[in-house]
């Protein structure tokens, strides 16, 4: 069982628990991206059991008439183990998710990963006319051009600053270079795509510039950030008529993620302590 200090960013260990979170995050107004925590498996049944648990989750979010979508790592369904492993699963699942209406995401991993969770994305999103959506990476100097071919692809975009610690030869290191390389990526997103523009920051500054390009070029986006993160702002948001989804992790392998969000963030590691001290 996941212990209470857990839950604030992870919704149980099942996709019962994931379903029921995401019932009441819709009851708030707030749409749900679930997704099953797993990455880099190096074996063909781990990849293959997280693709028919992906399967499985699609049609429980259909059942049970959910505001929610899928979110998946491309390492999580066997892109370590080879790109057809990767592009069987992801096509098994995007298969499932258009039969039953459910959106599905792809994250974007190291820049390893790239060009085959691109190209797959732009395949599916071609086939399913756009029911498929990829994260792409303010950090990295090649997104301008990937978002440029993003462009004419149906599918969503999010944009995030970007996780991995990527070599300064390929990537931006200044927090204030990749701050303002987002601003403009999301200019350029607003003034060249018709839909589908996804924010994944939790970032003040980079939520109202979203909010003013709106304004300016009309073009409708929305907001993603993660359970356990600025959720009064998520409300406040949603109450605005922002459209509003958040990222929903659960699962038996919540120890890490769970571990990165303390270490992020002091404010989450004083949460933690608090809760182990019981002040
Ligand atoms: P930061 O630049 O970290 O912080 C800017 C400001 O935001 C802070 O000063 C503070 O005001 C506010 N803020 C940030 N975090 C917190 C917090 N925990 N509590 C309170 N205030 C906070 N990365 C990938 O590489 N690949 C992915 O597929 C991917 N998917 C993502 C999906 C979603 C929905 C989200 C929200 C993020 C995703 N990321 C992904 C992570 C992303 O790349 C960033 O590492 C992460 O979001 C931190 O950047 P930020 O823009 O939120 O804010």
């Amino acid at each position: 069982m996941i212990p209470p200090i857990a839950n604030k960013f992870v919704a149980g260990e099942t996709a019962d628990g994931a379903v029921s979170y995401a019932e009441s995050l819709n009851r708030d107004g707030i749409s749900g991206i679930l997704n099953l925590l797993g990455e880099h498996y190096s074996d063909r049944g781990g990849a293959d059991a997280d693709a028919d648990a992906y399967i499985s989750l699609v049609r429980d979010i259909a059942d049970a008439d959910l505001d929610a979508c899928i979110s998946v790592k491309p390492s999580q369904i066997g892109l370590d183990i080879g790109d057809s492993v990767f592009r069987e699963n992801l096509d098994r699942i995007v298969d499932a998710a258009d039969d039953e209406g459910v959106f599905v995401w792809v994250d974007m991993e190291d820049h390893e990963t790239t060009d085959v969770t691109l190209d797959a994305v732009c395949d599916l999103g071609t086939q399913t006319d756009g029911n498929v959506g990829v994260c792409v990476q303010a950090n990295l100097k090649r997104t301008p051009d990937d978002l440029e071919r993003l462009a004419s692809v149906p599918g969503k975009v999010r944009l995030v600053k970007g996780a991995y610690n990527e070599p300064s030869s390929i990537s931006y290191k200044k927090k204030s270079k990749v701050d303002d390389v987002y601003r403009d990526l999301l200019e350029y997103m607003f003034a060249e795509f018709d839909d589908g523009i996804a924010v994944g920051s939790h970032d003040p500054k980079m939520l109202s510039y979203a909010r003013q390009l709106h304004d300016e070029y009309g073009t409708p986006y929305e907001v993603q950030m993660l359970m356990g993160v600025r959720e009064d702002a998520q409300r406040e948001l949603a109450d605005d008529d922002v459209e509003v989804w958040q990222y929903v992790p659960y699962g038996d392998k919540w120890f890490l993620y769970f571990y990165r969000r303390v270490r992020e963030r002091k404010e989450n590691a004083l949460f933690a302590l608090r809760a182990v001290v019981g002040v």
